[in-house]
């Protein structure tokens, strides 16, 4: 089949989270082709990347080509190419990872298979689930067995606040629960040592974001201070070219690529392929989205996957039609063909 028509849209989010995400959330990317298949993907870089998509990207994918996973492979190499000049990593990547998705999607659909197994073989049946935000009992009630929550660093009673957060979240979902640490570039190296001796006793799985991306080598010498506790991170790195500086580096436990963000599943399979010569254990970034599901559930990631719940009566915007909910703390990719979802036609204009 043949590329026809590349689309990005801003959803008309009522329910969008704050800071940059008020302005540069998720966009959805449609592709068009010969056959009257239609993909659809999920990108970053909110309106900024929609110049990105529908003018530079869509001029470069009309009438090309699409018939394999290796076809996916070379319009992505040319996209990479053709935006360095104000790509390589940032937004032009979170672009480029929509249209990725759409071509993953647009396959699927045209060979009449689920994204999962255009991958390869499936390695896991069920997924579980690990839900990230301040609800405990809610997420606890509803069955979920591992849990992360967010901590922001302001001064230094925030030691007391991380401890009792902990305790409480220990308390709820029990001693054999997973329980992590977000602390979104919040702490530093002297923070995250003292929290890993004050946090000890609820035996913290990891400690998410203790830096910036950029500080890799305060975090590489954190990961021998904090053990067992791990160091992970990887939502704002991008493509193999940045893990493979990563990897380098040494600076992460464990690694959370976002497909949605990091170049695609493309991109994601060969940070996959970096990760397991390495020995890195991968969880991606909102892992339990369609996009991670189907990544997880046929490569060498470990079974856990990120849900994002929001509080139990807050309103949220359901985007995607055809997601996967979680059930007793599991989950799964959609059998259907391609990723299985499609936008919600109240939030695309
Ligand atoms: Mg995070």
């Amino acid at each position: 089949m043949k590329l026809t028509s590349v689309k990005a849209i801003y959803p008309k989010y009522k329910n969008v989270g704050t800071s940059w995400r008020t302005h540069l959330w998720q966009i959805v990317v449609k592709i068009e082709t010969t056959t009257g298949i239609t993909g659809y993907g999920y990108g970053g870089g909110g309106k900024a990347s929609l110049p990105i998509i529908n003018g530079h990207f869509a001029e470069l994918l009309c009438n090309r080509d699409l018939n394999s996973v290796d076809d996916i492979k070379a319009i992505w190499e040319d996209l990479y190419f053709e935006s360095i000049p104000y790509g390589r990593k940032g937004i032009a990547i979170m672009a480029l990872s929509g249209i990725d998705l759409a071509l993953w999607d647009l396959l699927g659909k045209a060979e009449n298979y689920p994204v999962y197994k255009l991958i390869g073989t499936k390695t896991k049946d069920k997924i579980r689930a690990y839900a990230t935000g301040t609800d405990v009992e809610w997420y606890k009630e509803m069955g979920f067995t591992a849990y992360k929550f967010p901590h922001r660093w302001n001064s230094e009673k925030d030691y007391q606040t991380a401890f009792d957060t902990s305790e409480i979240a220990r308390k709820i979902m029990g001693p054999e629960s997973l329980i992590m640490i977000d602390t979104y570039m919040s702490w530093n190296s002297h923070v995250t040592t003292k929290m890993s001796e004050t946090l000890q006793e609820h035996n913290i799985y990891w400690f998410e974001d203790v830096t910036t991306p950029d500080e890799l080598e305060p975090q590489s010498i954190l990961r021998e201070k904090v053990k067992p506790t791990l160091i992970a991170g990887g939502e704002h790195e991008f493509t193999r070219h940045g893990y493979g500086e990563l990897a380098k580096s040494k600076a992460l436990d464990l690694w959370q690529p976002d497909i949605t963000w990091c170049g695609g599943i493309t991109a994601a399979l060969q940070i996959m392929d970096i990760a397991n010569k390495e020995n890195i254990p991968v969880v991606p970034h909102r892992g339990g989205e369609p996009w991670g599901l189907h990544f997880i559930a046929s490569t060498q990631c470990e079974n856990l996957a990120e849900i994002l719940p929001g509080s139990k009566d807050a309103p949220r915007d359901d985007l995607w039609i055809g997601e996967k909910t979680t059930l007793n703390g599991f989950t799964h990719p959609s059998d259907k063909s391609g990723f299985g979802v499609y936008p919600n036609p109240d939030l695309i204009p």
